[in-house]
């Protein structure tokens, strides 16, 4: 009872004071009793809905390339996976994804893609140009990896309003567990600085289940992002895919990321926090899971339907349905079934940035 009471007080303070000391933010990932689990969802999601209200804010995303000179462990499109049939869009295709994806109410695309550096600067930053140039009343938001501070400096100055670069864990020994030896923690945080620096709207992130994860890492990786103090997160379940070194590991647990998800809406009140596909893969409602454990964003799949399979980053990755651009008025039925809304504009972060 006296632990019960204690653990309560913890998840009161989170949501007056949007603090915890990590011995406590152990102690709620650790819990699992299911009162505190439900309080701790009541609080993200009454949060959630003080900040954002009732609306949903979707971003469109465009996966334009799956070429990928890494070699991340987990992820079905690194480069030694050989099985992986490569592609990379088009400019024209691009914009016709955007084209569509305008059509359907969305005005932030997200254009993400592996590290390849056949987009370099001048290709991408053209791209930008354009679609910036069609599109002013969009955001832009750029997911392409590790890149130099002059690549991240022409990509803002072309436009770019926001960018997606996941930590994908905090504690150096296990990033090392999760990446080849050629990245590194030291190296992805520096361009997190940069991407800062350069007044980038900044999004980070983790995979909540990945291998040999402990309950540390993720205390680690709430209070980094509590420090770094970013506009957005992205988190999911880690998912197997078949043709990589942790083909055997289990998927991330569902109740653990919606768990993670609270915590991030109390820890960072105003943070733009998507429900993602991993989640919505995992769990058969996990936009409304997540939606209901504090997330206020999805990110509907505006890639060419040829393609999307391609995009493997793990397996069965939905990108049909709701999880799709064509399937947004399903999307807008299945929000309506628990009284949300979807919000016709670039759904920026409602904090001051620079804060
Ligand atoms: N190349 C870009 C985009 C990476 S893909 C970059 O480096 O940022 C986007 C995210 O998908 C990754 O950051 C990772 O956290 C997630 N991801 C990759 N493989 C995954 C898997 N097997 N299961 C769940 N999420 C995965």
């Amino acid at each position: 009872m006296e632990a019960k009471m204690s653990l309560i007080k913890i998840i009161k303070q989170l949501k007056n004071e949007h603090r915890a000391t990590g011995e406590q933010l152990y102690q709620l990932i650790t819990n699992h009793d299911e009162e505190i689990g439900e309080y701790l969802r009541q609080q993200a999601e009454e949060q959630a809905l003080a900040v954002f209200g009732k609306e949903i804010y979707l971003r469109g995303l465009i996966e334009f390339s799956n070429y990928c000179k890494n070699d991340c462990l987990y992820c079905g499109i690194r480069h030694s996976n050989a099985k992986a049939s490569r592609y990379r869009l088009t400019t024209e295709e691009i914009l016709a994804c955007c084209q569509s994806g305008y059509a359907a109410g969305l005005r932030t695309f997200v254009l993400q893609g592996g590290e390849d550096f056949d987009f370099d600067d001048d290709h991408l930053t053209a791209i930008i140009y354009q679609l910036k140039a069609r599109y002013p009343d969009c955001a832009v938001t750029l997911s392409a990896g590790e890149r130099s501070y002059e690549q991240y400096r022409q990509w803002r100055q072309a436009g770019v309003d926001r960018y997606l670069l996941r930590h994908e864990t905090a504690l150096e020994h296990h990033y090392r567990r999760l990446h080849p030896p050629t990245l590194s923690l030291a190296h992805r945080l520096n361009c997190l600085q940069d991407l800062k620096a350069l007044g980038y709207q900044v999004g980070t992130g983790f995979m909540v289940g990945s291998p040999f994860q402990q309950p540390e890492n993720l205390v680690a990786d709430l209070l980094f992002i509590k420090e770094f103090r970013p506009q957005m997160v992205g988190i999911g379940p880690f998912i197997p895919h078949c043709d990589t070194p942790f083909r055997d590991f289990p998927a991330g647990s569902v109740p653990l990321t919606l768990k993670m998800l609270s915590l991030l809406r109390l820890l960072l009140p105003m943070v733009l926090l998507p429900a993602t596909t991993a989640l919505n893969t995992v769990a058969n409602n996990g936009h409304q899971l997540g939606i209901e454990a504090g997330a206020n964003v999805i990110m509907p799949n505006l890639s060419p339907q040829d393609v999307r399979s391609k995009y493997a980053l793990y397996n069965n990755k939905r990108s049909y349905g709701q999880e799709a651009a064509e399937g947004i008025n399903l999307l807008k039925k299945n929000l309506a079934t628990f009284d949300r809304y979807v919000a016709v504009n670039r759904g920026d972060y409602p904090g001051d940035q620079y804060e």
